[in-house]
């Protein structure tokens, strides 16, 4: 075995990877870049190299700089993780001339698989079941829309080289296709250097269900059961479960032995997913499965596999880097529970989920489940890198068990300093058909508007607002209304009327618009409110910094702030007339020039940032004033970027 691996990596999945080879005795050696000089990765290994700018281009995507920090170091492996130089066949090439190991595949099985249109063709030839499409060279506009027509509507162009969900967009109708084809060409240039596409069957209601395989140098390959991923915002997975609900022995060991099948037509070694699109109009079956693509690498939602089958996949993947044969067979492997992975993000979901990066000002995850993370309080979401601060684990008996727990980690998580989606994963483990196990990649999209909504807070929720931001404490209340020489007084919420009556012994009477509400045995404790409300007992997590509180009650979330007397409405100014950019990024298409009348919602323009494309709605009708910016100029946020004529009242 090594005794000293390099990871070439960042964030939770780098935290992870240390993780393991500690338990097993192995030297770790982080590398960083500036951004990263003080992340948790660099903190937790036993040696940290910085290898460049804060850009991933800079740093973590530079292999010369990688190999030359494994040859600095004395390490003898190099774990890549997942994302940057993982999937990068060059790279796996470079680290073995240089006498190093590359753990996971050989770069040959990495580049057979990492064209997607390639990898259809390979596996069509071993037998497994693709999804019907057009995977060809010729990339002409007029010929590809012709082969969606033949295809038939709806169809999903994907670039080749994508991940991620990047470079992937779904055409409903004929009319579309050519302003999609471009879209997603310039998104798959953009991320991953490469414009080509393929076109797919769009599979209505589909569940996406995966295969983890594993191979060693020996010729074993065995599955790990499979994972359902099917919650999707996007294309991107938001909640992933393992097995999948509702699955049928016979359906099963058919995707499995598909899976395998695949693995073993390239000689693959180590850890790999195979992603099936499966049709979920109704039960499954074995003939209703494709295969879409081969990650060769570890996944993100490792860790549900991890959990039903009491294996550690990282441990696996540096025994078969050594050489060792897979730990166990087949036939030993069984399904042990259900397992759920939530991937918590900072991103705002009431503004497109927009990437929301910031500093951490408090981090404290739910009791019962398993996190990995790569961040503690006081760390920066930085915008260079994929917004993720962390992934809960639950893992019980029954699925419904492990949902239960999914949604209470959730709720008792407290990360403030910036937005996440924390609410939204709440009310999504929440949801009726979720629950049942009724899922399709679609249910987010469909139900997009409640789990996204913003909500009133409760009366509870106000009452802790209006005692922290003020500085009460319910205990010491006595004390701090003889200072205030009255037992009524206004909220002094900032947005909210009403006022609040100490009635003596953490007795408090809440009166809002709707009449009043009363609270009794008040206590605040370890970051924590507690309450009595008729026979109700009522907690809410509390996160305070100065005159603002963020309270969170049953998942629900409310940031509340303290009416300053001194503050000048800032607010005033009407910025419905202005766009401004939500992040720094770059303007690749203007859709509007000044004069031009647009209706509320109209496209203006589209932003490219962190490697996605946002598009820029009017939000308003009327007329445009100003265009500010042209494609292809950088821009910062919030500089504005369209503004609209004033309407004449
Ligand atoms: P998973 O199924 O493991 O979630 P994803 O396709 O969502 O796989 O990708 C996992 C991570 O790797 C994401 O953070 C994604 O942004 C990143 N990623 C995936 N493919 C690529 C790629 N080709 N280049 C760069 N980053 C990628
Ligand atoms: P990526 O490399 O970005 O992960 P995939 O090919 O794995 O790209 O597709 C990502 C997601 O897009 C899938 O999980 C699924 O939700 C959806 N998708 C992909 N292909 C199809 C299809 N043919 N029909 C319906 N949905 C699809
Ligand atoms: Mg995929």
């Amino acid at each position: 075995m090594f005794t000293k691996i390099l990871i070439a990596n960042r964030g939770e999945i780098a935290c992870r990877i240390i993780k393991t080879a500690k338990r097993m005795g192995i030297a770790t050696v982080a590398v960083y870049s500036d951004a990263d000089a003080n992340a948790l990765h660099v903190t937790l290994a036993d040696e940290a190299v910085h290898i460049g700018g804060s850009a991933a281009t800079d740093s973590y995507l530079l292999s010369e700089r990688v190999i030359e920090a494994a040859q600095q170091t004395g390490a003898q492996a190099v774990h890549p993780g997942y994302g940057f130089l993982s999937e990068n066949p060059e790279f796996a090439e470079k680290l073995v001339k240089a006498g190093l190991v590359f753990i996971g595949p050989s770069a040959d099985a990495i580049r057979k698989m990492g064209l997607k249109d390639q990898a259809k063709h390979l596996m069509e030839e071993a037998g497994v079941p693709v999804v019907p499409g057009y995977h060809g060279v010729e990339q002409g506009a007029c010929f590809l829309a012709d082969e969606a027509a033949k295809i038939g509507y709806p169809v999903l162009i994907k670039a080749r080289a994508g991940g991620g969900g990047k470079g992937m967009r779904l055409v409903e109708k004929a009319d579309d296709f050519k302003a999609a084809l471009g879209s997603a060409q310039r998104e798959g240039k953009a991320s991953f250097g490469d414009a080509h596409v393929l076109i797919e069957k769009y599979i209505t209601a589909p569940r996406h269900i995966e295969v983890q395989v594993f191979g060693d140098s020996h010729g074993n390959i065995v599955h790990l059961f499979e994972r359902d991923c099917s919650l999707q915002r996007r294309h991107q997975k938001v909640i992933e479960e393992a097995p999948a609900p509702d699955m049928p022995t016979d359906v099963r060991a058919a995707m499995t032995m598909a899976a395998t099948r695949a693995a073993a037509e390239i000689n693959y070694e180590g850890a790999g997913t195979i992603e099936f699109i499966v049709d979920g109009s109704g039960p499954l079956h074995t003939d209703g499965f494709w295969f879409m693509e081969m990650n060769t690498r570890l996944q993100v939602e490792h860790p549900v596999t991890e959990a039903i089958t009491g294996q550690d996949l990282v441990e696996w993947q540096l025994r078969v880097a050594a050489g060792e044969p897979l730990p166990v067979l087949q036939d030993q492997l069984v399904i042990n529970g259900h397992a759920f992975e939530a991937r918590i993000y900072a991103e705002d979901p009431q503004n497109d989920f927009m990437p929301a990066p910031g500093t951490l000002s408090d981090v404290r995850f739910g009791a019962g489940c398993r996190v990995d993370t790569g961040v503690q309080t006081g760390d920066k979401v930085s915008p260079f890198y994929d917004p993720m601060i962390a992934k809960l684990i639950s893992h019980e008996a029954t699925r419904n068990d492990a949902l239960t727990r999914l949604r209470q980690g959730l709720n008792e998580t407290i990360c403030t300093g910036t937005q996440t989606n924390l609410t939204f994963l709440a009310r999504l483990c929440a949801d009726e058909d979720f629950s049942q196990g009724r899922l399709d990649t679609g249910l987010i999209g469909r139900k997009g508007d409640c789990l996204m909504q913003s909500t009133t807070p409760s009366p509870f929720a106000v009452l802790v607002g209006a005692l922290l931001a003020n500085g009460i404490d319910p205990q010491q209340e006595r004390l701090g209304w003889q200072l205030w020489g009255k037992t009524q007084q206004a909220l002094g919420l900032s947005g909210i009327n009403g006022s609040l009556q100490f009635e003596g012994d953490c007795r408090f009477t809440l009166i809002l618009e709707d009449g009043a509400h009363v609270f009794e045995g008040v206590t605040y404790h370890n970051g924590q409110v507690s309450a009595l409300s008729g026979i109700k007992n009522l907690i809410a997590l509390v996160s305070h910094t100065g005159n603002s509180v963020m309270v969170k009650q049953d998942g629900e979330q409310f940031d509340f702030h303290a009416v300053d007397p001194l503050d000048v409405s800032a607010t005033e100014g009407g910025n419905a007339d202005c766009v401004f950019a939500p992040m720094t990024g770059i303007v690749s298409i203007v859709h509007v020039a000044s004069g031009d009348t647009v209706q509320k919602g109209d496209a203006l323009l589209v932003l490219e940032a962190m490697k996605m494309e946002h598009v820029m709605l009017a939000p308003r009708d009327g007329v445009i004033a100003d265009v500010m910016c042209k494609a292809s100029s950088a821009v910062d946020e919030g500089n504005q970027l369209v503004v609209l004529q004033e309407v004449a009242e």
